[in-house]
């Protein structure tokens, strides 16, 4: 027996993953760990590490392999994950799926499930033009489909909501490009461990979650 489990959201980039594991990590009383959301915040916090990075995220590109697993190897060791974790948006490439598997092999954790969220570009497109998000507390919001009580103003904390550097057309669509080259080939790779669940992510987000509460057994 393994002394705790993870979840991991693998998906193109707006496929919901950020709010699905939001929802599920409470739900399995387990802690969130979004590496995109820690390099935001590295980078506002002007780290090193946020120096590093800056570049990469606003150009749509990945962040090399190395700071990605820094920062995800961190967060795992963290006395929140004690009772396991749900991270999202990583790995992203081979390289961190293996370095991830050894990962988890040296800090004793099974990974339970790869649940994949599937969506087309046109949807895609749709979603992250129209995301806001708190600068507080990382809320996620969209201005058709979630959009919050008031306008601009996150309803969990009174946040100032904004919208992404990254979300706009252009760099959209290199995001897409990077995600069909380097993280595409992330699904054979789980399918051949049989961790992989594939989840249609075109449907509203309470859908979304009651087929991923259903996988999870919660
Ligand atoms: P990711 O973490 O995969 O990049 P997000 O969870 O940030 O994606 O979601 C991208 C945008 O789409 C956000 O504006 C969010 O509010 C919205 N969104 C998420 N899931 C759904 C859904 N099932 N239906 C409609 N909009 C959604
Ligand atoms: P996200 O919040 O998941 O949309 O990620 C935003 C950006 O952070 C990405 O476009 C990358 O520049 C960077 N990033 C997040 N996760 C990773 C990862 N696992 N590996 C490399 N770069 C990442």
């Amino acid at each position: 027996m393994s002394r705790a489990v993870a979840y991991v959201l693998l998906g193109p980039p707006g496929s919901g993953k950020g709010t699905q594991a939001k929802l599920l990590a409470p739900k399995l009383g387990m802690a969130h760990i979004s590496i995109g959301d820690l390099l935001r915040e590295a980078v506002r916090n002007g780290t090193e590490v946020g120096k590093l990075a800056k570049s990469y995220i606003e150009a749509g590109k990945l962040v090399p392999d190395e700071v990605a697993m820094k920062i995800a190897e961190d967060a795992m060791k963290g006395p929140a994950c004690e009772k396991g974790f749900v991270v999202d948006g990583f790995p992203r490439t081979i390289e961190q799926a293996k370095l991830f598997d050894a990962l988890l092999k040296r800090i004793d954790f099974n990974l339970e499930k790869v649940l994949y969220i599937d969506l087309p570009l046109k949807e895609i497109l749709k979603r992250l033009t129209g995301r806001r998000s708190c600068k507080k507390c990382g809320a996620v919001y969209h201005v058709v489909f979630n959009p919050p009580k008031k306008e601009g103003v996150c309803d969990v904390c009174g946040g100032e909501l904004y919208q992404r550097k990254d979300d706009t057309d252009d760099v959209i669509k290199v995001r897409f490009d990077v995600y069909q080259k380097e993280t595409f080939p992330l699904i054979d790779y789980f399918k051949r461990s049989g961790k992989l669940v594939k989840i249609d992510g075109s449907k509203d987000v309470k859908s979304v979650f009651s087929e991923i509460c259903r996988i999870a057994g919660v």
